[in-house]
């Protein structure tokens, strides 16, 4: 599907695949793409993935396509704040529990809590502070969403707290892959290491469908491509660099691009850290 393809109407529930709905949010922007994707599971019992911005059309829109279900789980794959703040206002109107992995501080690697002892705090960008939920998940962990039932899996490095969902051979994969646009990873929350770790878990998973928290689903193209991307930087970044010096390391690197003028290549890496 070519990008400009996915232009689903804004508030309207559309049928995914059996027992799965979406509601795109109207929050679009050059960081959310068309907005952000809520995602509705269950036949009778629904779990809102991804309940979206604050935003009282979109908590109109959630509650009119659950009018003749209910909403017993609200799910939470990180919070961003296009992705968590209704959660809090769709619990109050639904008496539905908030799951995820924690507050917005949770799940940060040891080297970006040291930047921040360091003092190094800056980042941060669209974080919901006060994101709080009411039951967390652990990595790995199996629970009911609605009428169905889902896998946690702790996959930090977009956010620290960024959980994926797995649902048979589906996964909702949140911002950790986007499908339209490099993830943003932004210390302190984001850790690039953690994303290379968690890309390379959910390629051992091997999902046949991704559904992102923007644009449209991603299949197995994108899975193939986050799988090649992981071990690309596996074999460029960890094994050759060492090994190979830094002149044969940056014609590795940059082999994609269509200078092959060794001039033109870097004789030494500088590395800031
Ligand atoms: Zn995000």
């Amino acid at each position: 599907m070519n990008l400009a393809d996915f232009n689903p109407p804004i508030g309207s529930a559309e049928t995914l695949a059996p027992n799965l709905r979406r509601v795109l949010a109207p929050n679009p922007s050059p960081m959310t793409y068309r907005g952000t994707n809520t995602y509705l599971l269950g036949a009778e019992q629904i779990a809102v993935i991804d309940p979206g911005p604050e935003s009282q059309a979109h908590l109109d829109a959630l509650l009119s396509a659950c009018s003749d279900q209910e909403i017993t789980h609200i799910v939470v794959t990180h919070s961003h704040v296009d992705h968590s703040p209704l959660a809090k206002a769709l619990s109050q109107a639904t008496g539905a529990p908030v799951l995820a992995y924690g507050p917005s501080s949770a799940g940060r690697s040891d080297a970006m809590l040291a930047c921040l002892e360091a003092g190094m705090n800056s980042g941060g960008e669209g974080i919901d502070p006060d994101f709080a939920p009411d039951i967390l998940l652990k990595d790995g962990e199996v629970f009911s969403a609605g009428d169905q039932t889902l896998t946690a899996l702790h996959t930090p490095g977009h956010m620290g707290n960024h959980l994926c969902f797995a649902w048979d051979n589906t996964l909702f994969c949140g911002d950790l892959v986007m499908g339209w646009a490099s993830s943003l990873v932004s210390p302190p929350d984001g850790d690039l290491t953690d994303f290379m770790a968690s890309c390379v878990k959910i390629r051992d998973l091997d999902p046949q469908v991704m559904h992102a928290g923007h644009r449209t689903n991603c299949e197995d193209r994108l899975a193939h491509r986050a799988s090649q991307r992981s071990r690309g930087t596996d074999s460029r970044a960890t094994q050759t660099r060492p090994q190979a010096g830094a002149h044969p390391c940056a014609r590795d690197i940059y082999r994609h691009t269509k200078s092959t003028d060794p001039s033109r290549h870097p004789k030494r890496l500088c590395a800031s850290h």
